[in-house]
């Protein structure tokens, strides 16, 4: 059994990969799970469906595409929209930065393709937010072309089905396992073969215990005759995740909330937030958030009071959330629109990134009142 090195994908057996694309695509048209996305060949939606499904789970992508294409059934729609709707949209799906390329890709479509997503690589790669995956799974499931649709999924396959011992996390490994799925696809119906391989990674050749006995590749698979298929694929550890430590102030005027709109650069960049500061651990009691309250905008507040703590893990990072409770003694006056005070029913009108959200849910069950009593 061969085992492929990079580089040496050209030399996987013709009869392989014929036999590779006819069992998958039988397998595929006979087995697929009914998703919205799926019953379709309408570009717009295939191309919101796979930015969804990156780092999110088929179920609870499932209400969101509904939601969004409901809202903004056509290109034009979401190009027009105001950023603050798109990312209401997307309000508890996590990585923003998505919502955000989809609007802007939206525009660029609009503007330089006359509303029309384009049906080439060139062009398709010119639309801000679709790498090589999201391209090849348009350009093959709306437009019937034979393009590669490599993601995470899609590289387990074939670190197993051609016994490929490089590390996935590589670059290199990636741009190598691009080509093997552009030299394998297949020519007859590259859009089964493509979501075939998706829905393989899925559901049958799954990261751990893969279901071999039920895999329609099962005696074209190298890693299978080997019994080597749980040792694969190769990926090295990630660096461990930073812990930093984010002191959130829940500061009130009476019965409204202080909320204010984060920075336009850095992370969660331009969304609602309660104001938050990240701290080196064992920062001090809730003082720092007090003074930067005083110094940046004028507010002088009680003593904070702390009332929990959360947890929040982005890829790279984990919140460990402190969260004060401050009552407002005296402010400057203020003319800035991204500052509010607002009432615990308005706060649906903002969008809120999950870490914040959990807190506000937190703090709903705290009344107002109860709060001024500090
Ligand atoms: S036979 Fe097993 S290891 Fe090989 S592709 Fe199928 S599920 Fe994956």
């Amino acid at each position: 059994m061969t085992c492929y090195t990079l580089g040496a994908w050209k030399n996987i057996n013709k009869i392989k990969i014929e036999n590779i694309q006819k069992h998958l695509n039988l397998w595929y048209e006979k087995n697929h799970r009914k998703l919205p996305w799926r019953e379709t060949n309408n570009p717009y939606y295939i191309w919101i469906s796979e930015v969804m499904l990156q780092q999110t789970r088929v179920d609870t992508v499932i209400p969101y595409f509904l939601n969004f294409i409901n809202k903004f059934p056509n290109i034009e729609s979401l190009a027009y929209a105001h950023e603050e709707e798109v990312l209401k949209m997307w309000e508890g799906l996590g990585y923003y930065s998505r919502a955000k390329n989809l609007h802007r890709g939206a525009k660029v479509i609009v503007e330089d393709f006359n509303g029309n997503m384009p049906d080439t690589l060139e062009e398709i790669k010119k639309i801000p937010g679709i790498g090589p995956y999201t391209a090849g799974a348009i350009l093959s499931i709306a437009y019937g072309k034979r393009a590669a649709a490599v993601d995470g999924n899609v590289m387990r396959v074939f670190s197993r089905l051609f016994y490929i011992k490089e590390d996935i996390a590589e670059s290199k490994t990636r741009k190598e396992m691009e080509k093997i799925g552009g030299h394998v696809v297949s020519p007859q119906n590259p859009s089964f073969f493509n979501q075939g391989l998706m829905e393989l990674g899925a559901l049958i050749c799954t990261p751990t215990s893969p279901k071999c006995i039920a895999c329609p590749l099962f005696l074209e698979c190298s890693a299978k005759s080997l019994g080597v298929q749980e040792t694969l694929p190769i990926k090295k550890k990630k660096p461990k995740v930073k812990t930093v430590e984010v002191e959130m102030a829940i500061v009130y005027k009476k019965k409204k909330l202080l909320i204010m709109k984060r920075s336009t650069q850095g992370l969660l960049a331009n969304l609602w937030a309660v104001p938050a500061t990240e701290r080196e651990l064992n920062f001090e009691n809730g003082k720092s958030i007090r003074l930067e309250l005083e110094e940046n905008y004028g507010m002088k507040v009680t003593e904070g009071k702390f009332q929990f703590e959360k947890k929040h893990i982005f890829t790279h990072l984990k919140w460990k959330m402190k969260i004060y409770f401050f009552k407002l003694i005296e402010e400057s006056p203020i003319d800035d629109p991204e500052i509010k005070w607002i009432l615990h029913d308005e706060i649906e009108k903002y969008v809120f990134p999950t870490a914040f959200m959990k807190i506000l849910k937190e703090i709903e069950s705290i009344k107002a009142d109860e709060v001024c009593k500090l």
